[in-house]
């Protein structure tokens, strides 16, 4: 079997587990199993950190008001709920810090529903405006919320409507709907509004999963993860089954490796949820200690098959950066792309270590019209550029390690 098959194999597997690979859910471990799986059979040794996290189960909704029935959907890990009260409506946070909240039912829309919030307790990136929104919604203590949406490509990927809340910590029940039907709905501010949803959240596990190759030399080793985790119906194959193939493959590619620098292949398990615990763990795992990882390198919507593969540095020295450049631009369709850093790279610009960061040239236009829907699915996916970038990377890591183990 060539690469690129072997690559559409572990992608078909990925993208094809039941119910899909959503944190918490059967299908989440069972491509935690396979990853672990693969690389066991190349001989290396797996750790399997657990973390605690919900699954979420969904039923159904109903929203009534004076016999007329409007279209909403649950929002991710809401919980349930069963209320008749008067609607009350919020368009601007002005609105939302006078309106008469408590027990109603509360209808967001205009400037407040722009953007996804961020959950309550998500760290890596939680601006004071969410926050703000946050507090606020949890001090008016409505009976539940639907908020009014449209898109937002930057944070919710090509959802509409996007649920404004999806927050496992966040404890009002909430629904979202798209900004036409809260028009429409908006007609019935003061009116008796039923609201009933069947939604369940259920403990359950889940693990990243990494193996290490060892430096010779030193402490100091390369780390390259992606995330193997996706959203809630989605197959999830540019977000992020490519990325993990990718590891799988360099995996292979490495079996030989005998560096001074230590390589770590991780799969990260929580980027699409909404408290990123697979990343959670990794940050307490390292914590006072990223100064051994020498590189950080994460793929994210790689491999789409139009456009190009994107690559894009942060914080490397002018040495590694010249050698990177120099593997990438001997491979086909590679450029250098704009930064970014909406995915788990993040972790280590954060943590003041130099990463490196894959995707696809049309990065917007997955994120805007794709990722986190349905339609991501394995047809969109070219086999031979995972199998491209996971050759690039080895040459990459080798590259790296001469430098290193020339100047140390
Ligand atoms: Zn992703």
């Amino acid at each position: 079997m060539s690469t690129a098959e072997r690559a559409l194999e572990h992608l078909n597997t990925l993208c094809r587990v039941k119910p899909n690979r959503r944190v918490g859910s059967r299908g989440n471990r069972e491509a935690t199993r396979y990853f672990a799986g693969v690389l066991q059979s190349l001989g290396y040794s797996v750790s399997t950190p657990e973390f605690d996290c919900i699954d979420w189960i969904r039923r159904g909704i109903r929203l009534t008001c004076e016999g007329e029935t409007y279209l909403a959907h649950i929002s991710p890990y809401s919980q349930g709920c069963q209320i008749e009260a008067p609607l009350v409506l919020a368009r601007t946070l002005d609105e939302l810090e006078q309106v008469e909240a408590a027990g109603n039912v509360l209808l967001l829309s205009g400037e407040l529903t722009k953007e996804q919030l961020m959950p309550k307790n998500f760290t890596f990136y939680n601006p004071e405006l969410h926050q703000r929104i946050n507090r606020l919604l949890e001090e008016k203590s409505p009976g539940a919320i639907i908020a009014a949406t449209s898109r937002d490509p930057g944070l919710a990927g090509g959802m509409y409507p996007f649920p404004l809340i999806e927050d496992g910590d966040f404890d009002i029940p909430s629904a979202f709907m798209t900004d036409l039907e809260g028009g429409r709905l908006a007609a019935c501010a003061g009116k008796q509004t039923f609201l009933e949803m069947d939604a369940e959240r259920i403990h359950a596990k889940g693990w990243n999963v990494s193996t290490l190759i060892r430096g010779r030399g030193a402490d100091q080793r390369i780390v390259v993860c992606a995330h193997i985790d996706a959203k809630d119906d989605t197959p999830g194959a540019l977000d992020n089954a490519t990325g993990t193939v990718i590891l799988l493959l360099l995996a292979e590619l490495l079996k030989g490796y005998r560096g001074q620098l230590g390589v770590e292949i991780t799969a990260l398990n929580g980027e699409d949820y909404y408290s990123a615990p697979g990343e959670m763990l990794f940050m307490q795992e390292n914590e006072g200690r990223f100064e051994e990882i020498h590189l950080g390198i994460n793929m994210d919507g790689a491999g789409y098959i139009d456009g190009a593969t994107a690559y894009s540095l942060y914080g490397c020295t002018e040495t590694q950066a010249r050698r990177i450049h120099e593997c990438f631009s001997s491979r086909r369709g590679m450029i250098e792309g704009e930064p970014w850093y909406q995915s788990d790279h993040s972790i280590f610009i954060q943590n003041e270590r130099p990463a490196l960061a894959l995707t696809s040239e049309l990065f917007m236009d997955l994120t805007t019209n794709i990722t986190h829907t349905p339609k991501d699915s394995p047809e969109l996916v070219d086999a031979a550029k995972l199998a491209e970038i996971s050759l690039a990377l080895r040459d990459i890591i080798y590259g790296l390690d001469t430098l290193f183990s020339n100047t140390s």
